[in-house]
């Protein structure tokens, strides 16, 4: 049965933006007689505010907007994340990481924000581990692109793909190769959170049934390395539609950042919500 999401962080008051990826998402699942849930995507302990949670579901329901009756917040479920680590652990997949984001940065000379991300430190020498852990310093559990690729094996590596029935940021559609390399070594657990985005994302589409990811088109390389972790646990390869990011007047997107556009702000403004379903059209 088609299935799909509404998968917001809540971070921040959603804007016009997040109006557009949920109504396109549930109007998806109107159309195809599926499945709508929300999931709320709160792993980030120094970001995310159970204000902002509140604000998502006061905000989606002003929109008009229904869901499955139990939402998923991923917070309640770090030790679902760890056990899935653990699991890779046991197959020799990922490897602790103690370094810190200045290390980093200082050996590759502070590379842009992105580039940054795509890196493939290696694990720690044996002893140099050892005394790390024994001085309780925190790490970050990062995923082994080489293990990886040695667990497929080539011919599953070079094969993996996935399905775009949106757009890429080229106009990208149809079967696409993965490239999971643009993503480094990723983190799957966070040293300060036991859990990172594009595990629990993967692991909750999978528990959830999502048949189909229809998010916005910044998320279209995200797909890369999501569909290698999927494959590593064999679970199902949903579908992807990726849609466009809805712009200001301005021509730029909107931000999290730009408080002036917060749906809570234009409802306080005296806008309806069939004013806005209608601007977006929706
Ligand atoms: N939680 C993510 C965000 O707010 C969305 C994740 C996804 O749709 O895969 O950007």
């Amino acid at each position: 049965m088609f299935a799909t999401r509404f998968a917001p962080s809540p971070t921040g008051r959603l804007h016009k933006g997040h109006a557009f990826s949920a109504l396109t998402a549930r109007q998806a699942a109107s159309e195809a007689g599926g499945r709508f849930v929300l999931r709320i995507e709160d792993i980030d302990p120094t970001r995310c505010k159970p204000a902002f949670e509140d604000g998502i579901y006061e905000d989606l329901q002003w929109l008009g907007l229904d869901w499955e009756h139990s939402v998923r917040r991923q917070s309640d479920h770090l030790d679902d994340y760890a056990g899935a680590v653990e699991d890779l652990r046991q197959r020799g997949l990922v490897y602790r990481c103690f370094r810190t984001r200045k290390e980093f940065l200082d050996t590759i000379g502070h590379a842009p924000h992105g580039a940054a991300e795509a890196v493939r430190p290696g694990p720690h020498p044996q002893d140099e581990e050892a005394e790390l852990l024994r001085a309780g310093r925190p790490f970050a559990w990062r995923l082994s692109l080489d293990a990886a690729r040695d667990t497929l094996g080539g011919a599953a590596w070079d094969s993996l793909s996935f399905f775009e029935e949106g757009q890429g940021p080229q106009g990208e559609n149809g079967r696409i190769k993965a490239r999971p390399e643009t993503a480094g070594d990723v983190v799957l657990a966070r040293k300060d959170a036991g859990a990172a985005y594009h595990l629990a994302a993967v692991h909750d589409d999978a528990l959830q049934g999502m048949t189909h990811i229809i998010r916005g088109v910044d998320l279209f390389e995200a797909t890369h390395i999501q569909r290698l972790i999927q494959s590593l646990f064999g679970w199902p390869e949903p579908i992807y539609r990726h849609h466009r990011l809805l712009t200001g007047p301005d021509g730029r997107r909107y931000a999290k950042r730009d408080g002036s556009v917060t749906l809570q702000a234009l409802r306080e403004d005296g806008m309806t919500a069939r004013d806005l379903r209608a601007e977006i059209g929706f």
